[in-house]
């Protein structure tokens, strides 16, 4: 026996709402996870799973956090000096975000380390209207 997505949103949505925030999509997991089990003994879920259901649960909101740091930032090209135009990818939430730098004059491109991998948080959202209502 396994719970359906519609069992597992209406955890998550309870389990956050018990914890308030909670700060990583393990730590959300975990939580998930234990309660479950009081049901279905043996279930898992990984992060990413949960972190799915999480985005499905209109009760739950969920936050973005890269781990930016401007240290490995240069500010010219390493390799040729010239000015560095940003390079962009599109996280789970279709927020662009900078991961990296490129050199349009000689090809340079890095990529920051430090900006991934992205951490996500976890919220209780009050006075959600429900689609199907
Ligand atoms: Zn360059």
């Amino acid at each position: 026996m396994k719970p359906d997505e519609k069992e597992l949103i209406a955890i998550v949505e309870e389990v956050v709402k018990k914890h308030g925030t909670v700060k990583s999509q393990h730590d959300l997991a975990e939580l998930v996870v234990k309660e479950v089990r009081k049901k279905y003994p043996g279930f898992l879920l990984s992060s990413k799973r949960a972190r799915a259901i999480a985005l499905k649960a209109p009760g739950v909101g969920v936050k973005v956090h890269t781990k930016k740091s401007g240290v490995d930032r240069p500010e010219t090209c390493p390799a040729c000096g010239s000015g560095l135009s940003g390079l962009y990818a599109r996280n789970l939430l279709n927020e662009r975000v900078l991961i990296g730098l490129s050199c349009e004059n000689c090809g340079y491109s890095g990529v920051f380390k430090k900006f991934a991998p992205f951490r996500y948080e976890f919220y209780p959202r009050k006075n959600i209207k429900r689609e199907n209502r």
